[in-house]
């Protein structure tokens, strides 16, 4: 008999009870330390004191309204994601694939509005992950994603990451813009160089394209920087964000610079619970936290860290462990271990060893800490991975005899 619980998830025998900075403690008591963070999204961790007041205390006073009426809470977050950035101008949405449909409808409008209604394609990268709605399916282009789902939402065209050349060659006059992820979460950590970016930017520009960037994952100082691209010094047209935003309350937002953000006069757009009271108290209270002077660059430090233990773990057991994703480009807590095993089977040994992970594709462990965790855990999190290695059968490494797996 199906679950009452709809079966489109593939869940660990595990339940969380409560949790404490970067550690979850299961219905069973026992302590997981979490590098998985809920994929990336609990940013200051578990029972940040300040993130459950803010929650709280604006649960106690008006959690929704409706956008019908100014949300001073929502005013006040957008003008805080605007100082700290690019940006002229936010808009609050309740999730990653719902920011980016939004944003995909920026460009579209803000083509269409100033002459060039036929610019409505957007070209993607192989490997994207832009969320599970019809259009982002698309968007996506994951044909195992699409399966059994009709007839894909026209309007994108795929092109592999880090080659300008086929991205000159894929735009053409009905290309509204370029939609990326600094850094692909989803298919295994893979980064946009920084002179890639920087080159998508200088061919926006020449042809009359706009610039979208999906940090849905990389972005909100998972980096060490607020956005990924800002590595890049590259100035974009719109972003989209939410993963990390809300520390795990659900919110999402699309930043633009005011000549796109124009377009979008009222009545254009709009969301229910997007931007309401309770879910902006919870981004503000997580921008207090990692706008707070020394923040985010504690996050790269602790980046340093992670990234120095994964990179002697991978010295250590090559057999196991190919090489460390995600530290060339930026830095930060967003990493990933490329595996000579099944990805899925280090990761049901890390889970045994107390260690929460999240796969992803190309046999990468992603290694997602909360954006508050502390050196001892990285290298705590780091010595449980090499136990996790110890569970796996290891696979032979050219010029190397594969080491002696325990038990
Ligand atoms: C998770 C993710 C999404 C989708 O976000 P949802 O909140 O699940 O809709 C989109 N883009 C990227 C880069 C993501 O990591």
């Amino acid at each position: 008999m199906i679950p009452s619980l709809m079966p489109t998830y593939n869940r660990a025998d595990l339940a969380f009870e409560r949790g404490e900075g970067a550690w979850l403690v299961a219905s069973d008591g026992r302590r997981y330390l979490d590098f998985g963070a809920g994929i990336a999204t609990s940013s200051l961790g578990h029972g940040h004191p300040h993130l459950v007041a803010a929650i709280a205390e604006q649960a106690g006073r008006v959690m929704h309204v409706s956008n019908l009426y100014r949300v001073p809470q929502a005013e006040r977050l957008a003008a805080r994601l605007v100082e700290a950035s690019f940006a002229d101008s936010v808009f609050f949405c309740n999730s990653g694939a719902e920011a980016n449909e939004g944003m995909v409808k920026m460009m579209r409008r803000a083509q269409a509005a100033t002459g060039h209604a036929e610019r409505t394609r957007i070209i993607c990268f192989d490997g994207a992950f832009h969320g599970r709605t019809l259009a982002m399916l698309s968007a996506t282009g994951n044909a195992k994603y699409l399966s059994g789902f009709g007839e894909p939402v026209p309007g994108f065209d795929h092109v592999p990451l880090n080659n300008m050349n086929a991205v000159r060659d894929a735009i053409g006059p009905t290309t509204a813009g370029i939609m990326i992820e600094p850094i692909q979460g989803e298919s295994g950590v893979n980064a946009a160089s920084v002179r890639f970016l920087q080159e998508l930017r200088t061919a926006c520009d020449e042809f009359g394209l706009l610039l979208g960037l999906d940090e849905v994952q990389c972005g909100m100082g998972r980096t060490g920087r607020l956005f990924a691209h800002e590595w890049a010094e590259i100035r974009p047209d719109v972003v989209s964000t939410a993963k990390g935003i809300g520390g795990g309350f659900p919110l999402g937002a699309i930043l633009a610079t005011e000549a796109v953000a124009r377009h979008l006069t009222p009545g254009s757009h709009g969301t229910t619970f997007g931007g309401n009271p309770l879910a902006c108290a919870a981004g503000n209270a997580v921008l207090d936290v990692i706008l707070a002077p020394g923040f985010l660059d504690g996050v790269q430090a602790r980046g340093r860290t992670l990234a120095a233990a994964l990179d002697r773990l991978v010295a250590a057991r090559p057999d196991v462990f190919e090489a460390v994703r995600g530290h060339d480009t930026a830095a930060g807590l967003m990493l990933g271990l490329k595996c000579r095993v099944p990805v899925a089977e280090i990761q049901a040994a890390a889970l045994s060893e107390q260690l929460l992970t999240v796969g992803a594709g190309d046999d990468v462990l992603r290694v997602v800490p909360p954006l508050v965790v502390g050196d001892a855990e990285c290298l705590e999190a780091a010595e449980r991975l090499s136990r996790a290695a110890e569970r796996v059968r290891p696979r032979a490494v050219a010029g190397r005899a594969p080491a002696m797996a325990a038990s």
